[in-house]
């Protein structure tokens, strides 16, 4: 898990993780804002937990 602050609700959160298909997206769980969303298999992403 990671945690960062979000620019939107300047709040210290656990960052959301969500999958469609390909595409992951990190977005904070209390306003929906998007940290960050990826194509899995472009290089892009770095080795994370994944459990
Ligand atoms: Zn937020």
């Amino acid at each position: 898990m990671a945690r960062r602050t979000c620019p939107s609700c300047k709040q210290v959160v656990e960052e959301n993780l969500k999958r469609e298909g390909n595409v992951v997206i990190k977005s904070c769980p209390k306003c929906g804002h998007v940290f960050v969303s990826y194509e899995k298999g472009k290089g892009y992403i770095s080795t994370s937990t994944n459990s």
